[in-house]
């Protein structure tokens, strides 16, 4: 398989701390890579890298041939990137299909906004019913749905995960991860970032382990599932 996304020896500084120490990393189209690690080892500053929101002070990222280093955000969804951001940070004051709307805003084709806004609804009956509610009024599951139906708006090739799982009762984590999957059948390639590595590790072909700001283990997502090392520090022994 070809890869996607390459990122090459990326270094991130936030003032003086040295947040992203090196990290190279690959995702090959079709694939479900998951980035786990403690809190503050640098899976959010990552993925914000990629999309252009930090700019790293060395290394390089490349999508689909193209090197989008430099790009701004706007360009790198245009090219086919786009984050559902942790914490989900939909516009809380707008109707739910208004956040949907945004989420195409750098489209044009009408007739194919419509069509994505029935096939997010389709995914998710709940938000249809709820298109005219504030977004901020609702669950938070719906809230998430709302985040994933907006970034889906643009009809990324690649969609980048912050914590999807994150302050969601189980039974909602299991459907997210379930309409994750469903996402990637359908031909989106994911790049997800996970705290809880036990449901990451299942869904993906292949993951990254992440230690202050490097990566410290790499390979396919069962082979770390069954390393002891990743066991004990990542899956509760
Ligand atoms: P979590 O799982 O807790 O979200 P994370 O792995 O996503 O953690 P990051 O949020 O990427 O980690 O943070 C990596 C490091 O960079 C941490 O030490 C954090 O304190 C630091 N950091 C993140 N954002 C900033 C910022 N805006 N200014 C200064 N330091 C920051």
């Amino acid at each position: 398989m070809a890869a996607m996304l390459e990122l090459n020896d990326i270094h991130v500084f936030y003032g003086a701390i040295h947040a992203i120490q090196g990290i190279s990393l690959t995702v090959r189209e079709g694939e479900i890579v998951s980035l786990i690690g403690a809190n503050g080892a640098g899976k959010s500053t990552t993925l914000n890298t990629i999309c252009g929101l930090i700019r790293p002070k060395n290394g390089s990222i490349t999508f689909m041939g193209n090197d989008i280093t430099h790009l701004s955000p706007p360009d790198i969804v245009k090219l086919g990137i786009s984050q559902v951001p942790e914490g989900r940070r939909i516009f809380t004051n707008m109707t739910v299909l208004e956040n949907l709307e945004l989420g195409a805003y750098k489209r044009t084709d009408k007739d194919g906004i419509r069509q994505d806004i029935e096939d997010v609804y389709r995914r998710f009956p709940r938000l249809k019913e709820r298109q005219r509610q504030i977004a901020g009024t609702l669950s938070g599951g719906e809230q998430q749905m709302l985040a994933i139906g907006r970034a889906l708006m643009a009809r990324p090739r690649l969609l980048l995960m912050d914590e999807p799982s994150m302050g969601l009762a189980p039974i909602l984590v299991k459907e997210i991860f379930e309409i994750i999957k469903e996402i990637n059948n359908g031909g989106t390639t994911i790049l997800l970032v996970e705290q809880n590595a036990r449901m990451a590790l299942s869904i993906a072909n292949r993951a990254y382990v992440l230690e202050t700001g490097h990566i410290a283990l790499e390979g396919p997502a069962n082979e770390l599932a069954d390393n002891p090392q990743v066991q004990k520090a990542y899956l509760g022994g």
